[in-house]
């Protein structure tokens, strides 16, 4: 495995204020390209299933990948629903590849076979992330859903021990599974494939299950722990709210959300990050004037979350500079003011919802009908 990008662990105030200021072109651009999948994962941040008749054509998404180059943007995360199924999939990392834009794709697997490898072999700058939720057949198809587990571990064989290529490995950490990351941490040896280990945030169908999957304290005391002896796992940034238990861990350590991150989802709409699909993080759709570059440059949503300071509730707090309050879509689709600390606060800060009776409720329009049979045993898994 890669060591450690520990260059970031340590940054500080000075850049950390820099980097709310918000920069030019977002370090970390997720562009959803499909609400299309063929699974149904209960968590699914994006509540996807069906794809949106006004999902971006190929032209309008190629030009997307111009605008992105000529912003200086180098790399973009592409995700979904799941990429895979768009027709011109291949055309869209061509175009990425011939352009000079790096590409990292989330992908379940399921049409990952040995002509699409070997497509794939052939762009220097794609890299593929499959999703698990579980190291296991049982564990994992208790959140993805029956066959998932064997169609992805399929495409890992077809990626790497067949044509050589290399992945990454990315899990959600919940209940179910904290307690397995050993086990991924040896799945993901067995492949030479880097782990990625993310928070679960209650956005999508995840607003359905968080309070069943979200990790206890104690499991996120041990998470830490076990992120902090194997630094070599990616984490996406995802747990800077567990940071005040010591060390803290490895990246910006900040909310980027409208400063360093964004999404534009498959209808072009672009919020404030991939785990704020709401109005209220909507700045605006790259159809309109000036187009991606004017909306990440001058949006009334984007230039105020960029002024903002930290929650008032947490401007005292020992551990400010390493958590700042934590997940702003954590709060907001938990009901949990935005003005204080994280529900998850390591500190034993956080304050009961203020709005429980009117929790924003996640777009689910996408979803197909998720079988509740597999979220009431996903405790069995425990
Ligand atoms: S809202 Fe949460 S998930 Fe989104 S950028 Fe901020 S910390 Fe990350
Ligand atoms: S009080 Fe606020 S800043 Fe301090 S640890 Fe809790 S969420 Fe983080």
């Amino acid at each position: 495995m890669k060591p450690p990008p520990s260059a970031m662990a340590a940054m500080t105030k000075g850049v950390k204020d820099i980097l709310k200021r918000g920069l030019s072109a977002p370090i970390c651009l997720t562009w959803e390209i499909t609400y299309g999948c063929n699974l149904s994962c209960i968590h699914c941040l994006s509540a996807s299933g069906l794809k949106d008749p006004r999902e971006l054509k190929t032209r309008q998404a190629l030009e997307l990948l111009d605008t992105f180059k000529e912003m200086g943007i180098f790399y973009v995360n592409i995700g979904g629903g799941e990429p895979t199924i768009r027709r011109d999939f291949l055309e869209i990392l061509r175009h990425a590849n011939s352009i000079g834009i790096g590409v990292k794709f989330s992908t379940n697997g399921s049409f990952i076979d040995d002509g699409f490898a070997r497509e794939l072999s052939g762009f220097s700058y794609t890299d593929v992330q499959i999703s698990i939720d579980g190291p296991d057949r049982q564990s994992n198809d208790l959140i993805r859903g029956a066959g998932s587990f064997d169609r992805a571990l399929k495409a890992m064989d077809t990626l790497q021990r067949r044509n050589g290529i290399t992945f990454k490995i990315s899990a959600v950490a919940t209940r179910n599974n904290v307690h397995q990351l050993d086990r991924f941490y040896e799945l993901a040896d067995f492949y030479r494939a880097e782990l990625r280990v993310t928070r679960l945030r209650p956005s999508g169908r995840g607003s359905q299950v968080f309070a069943d999957l979200n990790p206890s304290a104690e499991e996120n005391v041990a998470l830490y722990q076990w992120l902090r002896a194997h630094p070599d796992v990616l984490t996406g940034d995802s747990f800077f709210h567990l940071s005040p238990l010591g060390t803290q861990l490895a990246g910006m350590n900040i909310c980027g959300a409208g400063r360093v991150v964004c999404l534009v989802d498959p209808i072009g709409d672009v919020y404030a990050c991939p785990f704020t699909i709401h109005e209220t993080f909507r700045a605006g759709n790259i159809s309109d004037p000036g187009g991606f570059r004017e909306i990440w440059k001058n949006s009334e949503l984007f230039n105020s979350m960029r002024k903002a300071q930290g929650p008032n509730s947490c401007e005292t707090c020992v551990a400010y500079q390493s958590c700042q309050g934590g997940c702003i879509s954590t709060k907001f689709f938990t009901g949990t003011s935005l003005d204080g600390p994280d529900p998850d606060c390591v500190l034993g800060k956080a304050k009961p919802p203020s709005r429980s009776d009117e929790v924003p409720l996640a777009d689910l329009s996408h979803s197909r009908r998720v079988s509740l049979k597999i979220r009431s045993n996903s405790t069995l898994a425990n």
